[in-house]
């Protein structure tokens, strides 16, 4: 069999850092490769699909409605077009030209991020109320205006600080009339977070197909109400118009439905069981070591539902020093150097590649006996 990445000379890591795009996130199940194997074979009418996946999906997923795009970026963009133009084909086919369209879309400034940009893509303009540490109910009204879209919500944990809670902010913006999307694409597990957020109000709420949920990394879910939904079917990629760039292919939708399907299928508490089993390992092995001072994390980096290995490093060894051993043994860790911490997630690891970790991590260990490189 040919072995295509050494034929064209790419190296072949371990992703024992997350759900990374760098790394290329995540992989795909047996049953979603032979879902896109399949259907890469045959044509099909992609209108006709993404209605029939979109349903599927969204009876899963206990939403009224859902939308295929090619990732999280791209979702958000269609998002964010779709609040623009609202039901006018006219106006959406002008994109990026906002001409005489409410195009401001209100951001938290706890909550604003380097994604943010994929709205502005659409040609909308950011406009950030609160501060940095807090939000008050009245700066979001205030910055409600004629010209407002809609309000883009983040609930990842990091930001939690300074935001208002969801609820209060689907209150206040649909008062006005003016819809919510939420960048929950890196928000899973729980798998329950696939309908809280629509349930708590949300008009739209976007997922990474690539991350959590297994799917091709060029795929990305929108969740929501039927009437906004719609829109995205009329407007959104095949056809022409803004979002093009955001074209989900055939072997990404059904790749995508496969994963969620088999997303949905897995027993969650099982799953964390086997994580946690993997952290432990690790944990175990550095403790035999001085250069670390290792401890389990419940949460992943944005809060989801999953255990982390965490080490301190000691002896003078840093995060840098540490990152690059690693990466020569063709691993991927993540670090924090202002915080002299490695950190390592399981969800890409294989039984055997967590071996291939815990060996490298002693070895490691081993070379920085002491503080001394042996
Ligand atoms: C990863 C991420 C995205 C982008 O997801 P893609 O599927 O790679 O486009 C957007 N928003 C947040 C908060 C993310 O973590």
């Amino acid at each position: 069999m040919r072995d295509y990445l050494q034929e064209y000379g790419i190296e072949r890591y371990i992703n024992a850092h997350d759900t990374i795009t760098l790394y290329g996130a995540s992989r795909m199940a047996e049953s979603t490769l032979e879902a896109v194997r399949q259907v890469s074979g045959c044509f099909v009418d992609i209108v006709q699909m993404q209605r029939a996946l979109g349903e599927r999906i969204a009876a899963m997923t206990h939403n009224e409605a859902a939308y295929i795009a090619n990732c999280a970026a791209g979702a958000l963009q269609l998002c964010a077009a779709v609040c623009m133009a609202g039901d006018s084909e006219a106006a959406y086919r002008r994109l990026p030209d906002t001409t005489g369209l409410c195009s401001e879309i209100i951001v938290l400034h706890a909550q604003h991020n380097c994604y943010d940009k994929a709205v502005e893509a659409a040609g909308a303009r950011v406009r950030i109320v609160g501060d940095a540490d807090e939000t008050l109910p009245f700066m979001l009204e205030d910055g409600i205006t004629e010209a407002t879209a809609a309000v883009l919500y983040c609930p990842a944990s990091i930001y939690r600080r300074g935001s208002l809670p969801l609820k209060e902010v689907v209150r206040i913006a649909h008062a006005r009339g003016i819809p919510v999307i939420v960048d929950a694409a890196a928000q899973l597990p729980p798998r329950e977070n696939l309908w809280a957020f629509t349930q708590a109000g949300a008009d739209m709420t976007v997922f990474s197909g690539g991350k959590t949920l297994c799917g091709p990394q060029t795929s990305g879910l929108i969740v929501g109400t039927r009437a906004m939904i719609d829109r995205c079917i009329r407007f959104g990629a095949p056809m022409h118009g803004i979002c093009r760039s955001a074209k989900a292919s055939r072997e990404s939708m059904i790749g995508l439905c496969a994963a969620i399907e088999s997303y949905m299928a897995q027993d969650a508490q099982q799953e964390k069981v086997r994580l946690g089993a993997m952290v432990d390992r690790l944990v175990e092995v550095m403790c035999r070591y001085p250069i670390y001072s290792p401890y389990r994390v419940e949460q992943g980096s944005v809060g989801q539902d999953y255990p982390r290995a965490f080490a301190h490093l000691e002896c003078g060894v840093t995060a840098k020093e540490m990152a690059a051993y690693m990466r020569s043994r063709r691993i991927f860790i993540g670090t924090d150097e202002r915080e002299n911490t490695l950190y390592i997630s399981p969800l890409n690891l294989t039984e055997q590649e967590c071996g291939e970790v815990c060996a490298a991590l002693a070895d490691a260990g081993a070379r920085w006996a002491g503080g001394a490189v042996l």
